[in-house]
């Protein structure tokens, strides 16, 4: 079996065919695809799913992640990639400075769509909002920390071990692999 993997991002399409080694192959689309807006990262993948299905009318994944800081109510939540793309790492510290609660968690829904069915699956990681640290990973990696390192410090194996697309993708693999037995 073939799932594509629709994500203008290669390393989550290679992150994806990792895990599922072994049990399907993931082939990467780059699409464009309208982002619908909503506070959950399950509806918008679904909805970018929906969207890749109808186009492609193949097996797809689609995912989104959110970036939720509690001091700010959960901001920017979904809007992480417009947030990202405008004020970026910096605009969120200085939105942070003089918050004694630095704790955020990502947030990723990984939806898949084929002819019978449509699922949704979450992963989540909880850490704290600190000054920027480590080369590696991208978008908030370097001001998001776990356990002692941020997840910029990580090396990509590490960082795929733990980070909240993986534990999204692990539960979408889990239910495929029992659909298919
Ligand atoms: P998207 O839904 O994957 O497009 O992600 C939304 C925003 O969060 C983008 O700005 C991404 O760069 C950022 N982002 C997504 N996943 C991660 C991650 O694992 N680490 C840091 N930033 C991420």
């Amino acid at each position: 079996m073939k799932i594509t993997f629709v994500t203008g991002n290669e390393h989550k399409a290679q992150e994806a065919a990792e895990i599922f080694a072994g049990l399907v192959e993931i082939e990467h689309v780059s699409l464009e695809i309208p982002e619908l807006r909503h506070e959950s990262v399950s509806e918008v993948a679904a909805g970018k799913a929906a969207y890749a299905y109808s186009v492609l009318q193949r097996p797809v994944i689609a995912d989104d992640t959110g970036l939720f800081i509690q001091a700010l109510n959960g901001f920017p939540g979904t809007c992480a990639a417009y947030v990202q793309k405008t004020i970026g790492n910096n605009g969120i510290l200085n939105l942070m400075a003089g918050y004694a609660n630095r704790s955020a968690s990502f947030k990723t829904g990984i939806a898949y769509h084929d002819a019978n069915c449509q699922k949704s699956f979450t992963g989540s990681i909880q850490g704290t909002i600190v000054l920027p640290r480590g080369c590696n990973g991208f978008g908030y990696d370097p001001v998001f920390e776990m356990d002692g390192k941020t997840l910029a410090e990580m090396t990509v194996e590490e960082k795929n071990k733990i980070s909240h697309r993986a534990i999204g993708l692990h539960a979408l693999r889990k239910w495929l692999a029992d659909e298919m037995h």
